[in-house]
């Protein structure tokens, strides 16, 4: 059956928070495809995840050239679901997508930032997904062989040529970041946001790059904010044969340390304290300085999504629970 969107999607708990000094909001809480929607998952999980999100007021989905795996399945899955049944909410949607890892064959498709790359990559992307634009369009690594401005310049032709709507940086460091923002500026296009590592277990940002963020009116939308599933309940008790941690994958065994475990124990007593899952406490967490405009999750079933969003109740902190976090955060 065709499917028909939530009537009361936008009644719910979430909230849209400006990018920055632009007239973009995006929602607190966004999904990501980057693992759970390539080809060794069924189109039907796929499906029910998405259409899930948006029901409850998810209008962000966020993609890469490379997600899969195998890389671009992610968009082309993507692209078949919009295709039957997210094509009538087009405008309600924010999708993104970024260039700069290794793609395809030979010395263009290497990654990195030249325009000849990161310009074929996004009409690679657009193909995929069935679009004729993105919303949002990121350079995902500084690249250091290519100068700043050429990358930035194929960023600022994408949006003058209509393929984009809004750029935006992925991992740069502050000192980079104020540089593209320079950049992008003289050419007539602001820099919409940066995309950034961001959980109680890596907290780089803080506090030079949302600083940075902060004076240039720049919006960050923090990734992994679950620590790719170690700040939740996945682990408290081994790893389970169907968890990210088991498959051969980004989540390394050696991450779940003893060391990184008591961490986990103790902030999912803190959880626990304030009636909250530990993903639920992670992902408020992310969400506690103003200038975080979104956090970025990943979920392999609706069950957790649903955990997640659960986490729009409870976003407030008193100062002695985050002190108490900072306690078993990383510093
Ligand atoms: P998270 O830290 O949210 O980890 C998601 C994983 O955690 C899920 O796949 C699942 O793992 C587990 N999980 C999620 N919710 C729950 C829950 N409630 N209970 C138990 N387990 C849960 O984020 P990701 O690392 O997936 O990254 C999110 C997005 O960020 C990506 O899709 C991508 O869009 C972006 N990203 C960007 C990068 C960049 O360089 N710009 C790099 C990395 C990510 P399991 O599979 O074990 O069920």
């Amino acid at each position: 059956p065709a499917y028909q969107a939530a009537e009361d999607r936008y009644d719910d708990t979430m909230s849209y928070r400006p990018a920055g000094e632009s007239g973009l909001r995006l929602p607190a809480i966004s999904l990501g495809l980057w693992q759970n929607f390539g080809t060794e998952v069924p189109l039907e999980q796929c499906r029910a995840i998405l259409r899930h999100a948006f029901d409850r007021g998810v209008t962000h989905f966020d993609l890469a050239n490379n997600y899969g795996p195998p890389y671009g399945s992610a968009e082309t899955n993507f692209g078949t679901l919009l295709a039957q049944d997210f094509r009538p909410y087009r405008d309600e949607l924010i999708i993104s997508t970024k260039a700069g890892y290794d793609m395809w064959p030979g010395p263009y498709g290497q990654g990195g930032g030249s325009r000849k790359y990161v310009l074929a990559s996004l009409d690679q992307s657009l193909s995929r997904m069935g679009l004729d634009y993105v919303d949002i369009f990121y350079s995902h690594r500084f690249d250091p062989d290519t100068p700043l401005e050429e990358t930035m310049g194929a960023l600022a032709s994408a949006v003058q040529q209509g393929k984009a709507l809004y750029v935006g940086i992925s991992s740069y460091s502050p000192a980079k970041t104020r540089e593209a923002h320079a950049l992008l500026a003289g050419m007539g296009v602001r820099l919409l946001i940066h995309q950034p590592s961001y959980s109680m277990l890596n907290r780089w940002i803080e506090p030079d790059l949302l600083d940075a963020l902060g004076e240039l009116g720049v919006g960050c939308i923090g990734f992994s904010p679950l620590a790719q599933g170690m700040l939740t309940g996945r682990y408290l008790n081994g790893i389970p044969a169907d968890s990210r941690a088991a498959r051969d994958g980004s989540l390394s065994q050696s991450m779940l340390s003893e060391e990184n475990l008591d961490r986990i124990r103790a902030l999912n007593d803190i959880a626990k304290s304030r009636g909250q899952s530990l993903a639920q406490l992670a992902l408020a967490w992310t969400l506690r300085d103003t200038r975080m405009t979104s956090t970025l999750i990943g979920a392999s079933s609706v069950k957790q999504l649903d955990d997640n969003l659960g986490a729009l109740s409870g976003l407030d902190f008193t100062d002695s629970e985050l002190a108490e976090i900072d306690k078993h955060a990383v510093e």
